[in-house]
């Protein structure tokens, strides 16, 4: 619903008993004579636009979202850690592809927080689609 005055995103709704209901922002709303005024002609109520998820529509999402949050906090403490500067190189190890042994891989920071945050905000998006905020 949009603000009868303005256009904007309506918060409060005056149902009155003769002329119908009027949808107002914020603003609008309280330079109204009658804001949040209630008798038998007129009242106000607050618009709480909840999204509502669908179980029958988001089953998969719903039934995986604790994979998802799990995956949330690994990125959130990895950044953490690679956040702070210690001395020396962050160093990775990997099975070396060829035969045995492993190979030590040296990460930048800067490099690394950048990609674990759009990774993060990838999830975090997601869980908007989804109605959550992170
Ligand atoms: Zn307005």
């Amino acid at each position: 619903m949009k603000c009868i005055i303005c256009g904007s995103k309506a918060s409060w709704v005056r149902s009155t008993q003769f002329s119908g209901d009027h949808p107002f922002c914020q603003e609008h709303a309280e330079l109204e004579d009658d804001y949040e005024k209630s008798d038998s002609y007129v009242s106000w109520s607050e618009i709480n636009e909840q999204p509502m998820i669908s179980l029958t529509q988001r089953r998969v999402e719903l039934v995986n979202l604790p994979v998802t949050i799990k995956a949330i906090e690994d990125l959130e403490l990895l950044i953490k850690y690679y956040s702070k500067d210690l001395p020396g190189p962050a160093y990775c190890q990997f099975d070396h592809v060829d035969g045995p042994g492993t190979v030590r891989v040296q990460l930048d920071r800067k490099i690394t927080i950048q990609a674990l945050r759009a990774q993060l905000q990838r999830l975090y998006d997601y869980l908007e689609s989804l109605g959550i905020k992170p």
